[in-house]
């Protein structure tokens, strides 16, 4: 395929994500075809897609080189699927997180499209073998798993299905650069992928800490965002690692490494999160946020007012590889 021929993306579904992924590659300079099986659905999102653009704008917060208006220029509605996948060289799924709908919209996908264009699906939780196993050729296939919202958290966790061609990587991995996002490979599918099994760390050891009495919600909290946070919207745990001794990783292991496998030891069992014991916690954290709409919307807006001052920030900063 020439670089002529990749200029059209079908985002398949025009909910949160699919309207987030159709954002991120119309400020790359693609022509975005959204398609959604519930009639008008998609149209809608154009509505709701304009005037995020331009409200973006205004907070000079807009991604790539073009305006609001030749972004929203870019991206048109189908609620026919052949129409919305006519031209495309990539495909982003982006419908219900249901394992049944996955593997029957991308086998309808694959009997309408040509052999080399490249499947992607945006799951959090389905593994590659089960999302692409009614589809035939495999080879074209990958998870591209968003964090949300995409706009300001960039990256992007590509998996492989098993079979995927080594080049459907690379194209995913150039694309998802291209258009501004941070790519990260994963060398084989895994249940969790890697970061929501990082996060499923965290949230265990969080919920035990509360559990044992050792810290309260709202402390627990600060431990991350006032902590370990700090560092890591910047550099990950092995830099961190790397820079906290005078000689860097095998001398902060030699130091540290005993300690942290004697507190590894010292880990309780998987929480039950649903039980009688989780009450507390979410009665405790209800105290700090009660669970209704008007509160809720409140503290999403303050998280994405401070993930977009966060995303200007990191505009600026430039990964330590660049700096060599
Ligand atoms: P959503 O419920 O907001 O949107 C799903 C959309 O898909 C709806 O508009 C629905 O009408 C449409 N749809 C359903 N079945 C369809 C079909 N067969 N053909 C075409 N359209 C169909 O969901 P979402 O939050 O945007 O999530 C979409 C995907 O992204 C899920 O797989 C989810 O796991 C993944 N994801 C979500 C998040 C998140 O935080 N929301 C983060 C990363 C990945």
């Amino acid at each position: 395929m020439s670089s002529s021929d990749m200029k059209i993306i079908t985002v398949i579904g025009s909910g949160l994500i699919g309207r987030s992924w159709a954002m991120v590659f119309a400020s790359g300079g693609y022509s975005v075809k959204i398609y959604d099986n519930q009639p008008g659905q998609s149209a809608k999102a154009i509505v709701e897609l304009k005037k995020e653009l331009q409200e973006l704008e205004e907070a000079q917060m807009l991604r790539g080189e073009l305006t609001a208006a030749q972004q929203v220029a870019l991206i048109s509605s189908y609620d026919d699927l052949t129409q919305a996948l006519e031209g495309a060289f990539f495909v982003q799924e982006c419908v219900f997180e249901q394992l049944e709908v996955k593997q029957n919209i991308f086998q309808d996908i694959e009997r309408l499209v040509g052999k080399d264009v490249i499947l992607s699906s945006s799951t959090s939780c389905l593994v590659p073998s089960n999302v692409f196993s009614k589809v035939q050729n495999r080879s074209r296939c990958l998870v591209s798993h968003p964090v949300n919202p995409p706009y300001y958290v960039k990256l992007v966790e590509l998996v492989p299905h098993p079979e995927t061609a080594a080049t459907v990587m690379d194209t995913t991995h150039t694309l998802m650069t291209k258009v501004g996002q941070a790519p990260v490979r994963l060398r084989k599918e895994i249940d969790g992928f890697s970061l929501n099994r990082v996060q499923a760390a965290i949230i265990a050891e969080s919920w035990r800490q509360v559990q044992d009495g050792i810290i309260s919600v709202k402390d627990i909290d600060l431990v991350m965002s006032e902590g370990l946070g700090m560092r890591y919207a910047f550099i990950g745990p092995m830099e961190t690692m790397h820079l906290n001794a005078p000689e860097g990783l095998e001398d902060y292991m030699k130091r540290y490494g005993p300690g942290i496998q004697r507190v590894l030891t010292s880990f309780g069992p998987v929480p039950d999160f649903c039980g009688e014991g989780s009450k507390g916690i979410i009665n405790e954290m209800c105290e700090l946020i009660p669970s209704d709409q008007q509160h809720l919307s409140a503290s999403k807006d303050r998280r994405d007012q401070l993930l977009m001052g966060l995303a200007k920030l990191k505009k600026d900063h430039r990964p330590s590889e660049d700096l060599n």
